[in-house]
């Protein structure tokens, strides 16, 4: 039900960022919680949890706290496809957890693409219809788009029929946060000193810029810490100014 991203330099807490990000998302709801971080050592570490976000930052002082590093994402799941569950709440990876991915909204067609990729060798790990987008990105980035991580984004979601905000994170580049909105949920990008946050809500990173970009229905958009590129679903590239936000949260 909720999404916040980052990404920024390496060796940032950003496990802080994006607990108090989910924090500021609390208010829309949510049964599930949890964030996945690409470290400085080039491992995805995720945690997620069950209830309430408490349970998260408990898990988070207790052992299960992600290495500081340059790029994470962070997720309120309300459950839609799969009962809530530590294994249903998103984060979602691929097989080998090359591309990781959460999700807000439902993927319609889930269950074929689910079917077609099991023929094709991948295994599920959970019963979401969002396991599906990390399965066909990964797909997609080792085949058409030659690790392209945008252009894997952008053709794996030809294959989607639903609603989405989505954030997109892949282990082998650490300098770079892929989102994408279709169909419904809201999606905005906040502009940073040389990092950039991607959420659901402008509160959830208000604290750190005021320096926003809406990205509007059928976009993707790459954030990198020096800047944004934003692209429609037909693949054609999109410039839009940013805007400055006046009001408090
Ligand atoms: N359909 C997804 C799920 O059930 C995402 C739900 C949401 O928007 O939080 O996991």
């Amino acid at each position: 039900c909720g999404i916040i991203g980052y990404v920024g330099a390496a060796g940032t807490d950003v496990t802080s960022i994006l607990l108090d990000g989910l924090r500021r998302l609390e208010y829309r709801g949510y049964d599930s919680t949890g964030i996945a971080v690409l470290t400085a050592s080039g491992e995805v570490q995720v945690c997620r949890r069950a209830g309430k976000l408490a349970n998260l930052a408990a898990a988070v002082e207790n052992g299960a706290r992600p290495a500081p590093g340059s790029l994470g994402i962070g997720h309120t799941r309300w459950a839609t496809h799969g009962r809530p569950s530590d294994t249903n709440a998103h984060p979602h990876a691929d097989c080998d957890g090359l591309i990781t991915v959460v999700h807000n909204g439902i993927i319609e067609n889930y269950a074929e693409l689910r079917q077609r990729l099991e023929q094709e060798g991948h295994s599920f790990r959970s019963e979401t219809d969002t396991e599906v987008l990390a399965h066909l990105v990964e797909r997609a980035y080792r085949g058409e788009a030659q690790g392209d991580l945008l252009e894997a984004v952008r053709l794996a979601l030809q294959h989607v029929r639903g609603s989405y905000a989505i954030a997109v994170l892949c282990r082998e580049q650490p300098q770079l946060l892929v989102g994408a909105r279709y169909n419904g949920p809201f999606l905005v990008v906040g502009l940073g000193e040389r990092e950039h946050f991607l959420a659901s809500d402008i509160a959830a990173f208000l604290k750190y810029t005021r320096r926003v970009v809406i990205i509007d229905e059928g976009e993707l958009v790459a954030l990198r810490p020096e800047g944004l590129t934003i692209q429609r679903l037909d693949g054609t590239f999109v410039e839009r100014a940013p805007t400055t936000v006046e009001w408090d949260a």
